[in-house]
């Protein structure tokens, strides 16, 4: 059974969203089917439940990295930590400003989030320019973990930025491509 090219099947593609010219790729139907559901989040879970591979903790990306974050951290029996956008997190927090095409971003993330010497596996649903992920990186950086691998349901190869983040020295895992 090719698992990339079931779940693919499952991901909506939204023309002109959030903007004209944007075909938007919606990966709520894969949530919402529970085989699919099961399949998706399994796909994760089996990479990373091998000696070598599993995270001292999982860190999400606000907002649907928290989604598929949540259940694999949870299936792996480590933690879970928020990077969220800024002004939602209420104690102490670490913070990284990023470029988007139009203006700036900003993520945080909890100071006592995770430990110098943490490998920890960050999870997002999506990967265009890669900007979002590197952020999380960095965040991560700050507190002296070190970042394992990266990991979202779809890349979008064209935009470059899963190529950038392998260049940074972030090996990165993806389950489906779109061109
Ligand atoms: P990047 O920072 O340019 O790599 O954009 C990735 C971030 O934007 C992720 O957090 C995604 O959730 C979101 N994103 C961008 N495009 C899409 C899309 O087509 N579908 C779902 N999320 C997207």
């Amino acid at each position: 059974p090719d698992v990339n090219a079931f779940l693919r099947h499952h991901i909506r593609t939204v023309p002109d969203w959030p903007a004209p010219g944007v075909q938007f790729r919606d990966i709520t139907p894969l949530l919402q089917n529970p085989q699919v559901f099961h399949v998706l989040v399994d796909a994760f879970v089996h990479r990373y439940m091998g000696r070598d591979m599993r995270p001292d903790v999982v860190a999400g990306l606000d907002a649907r990295g928290f989604i598929i974050g949540a259940v694999i951290a949870y299936q792996l029996k480590v933690g879970f930590v928020p990077i969220r956008k800024k002004g939602k997190l209420p104690f102490t927090t670490v913070e990284e400003t990023y470029e988007l095409e139009y203006g700036s971003a900003t993520v945080e993330l909890h100071a006592d989030a995770v430990k110098p010497g943490d490998r920890v596996l960050v999870v997002d649903d999506l990967i265009a320019t890669g900007g979002t992920m590197m952020a999380g990186k960095k965040l991560l950086e700050k507190l002296g973990a070190t970042v394992m691998e990266g990991a979202a349901i779809v890349d979008l190869p064209e935009l470059g930025g899963s190529q950038r983040l392998r260049d940074a020295g972030l090996p990165l895992f993806t389950l489906v491509d779109f061109s």
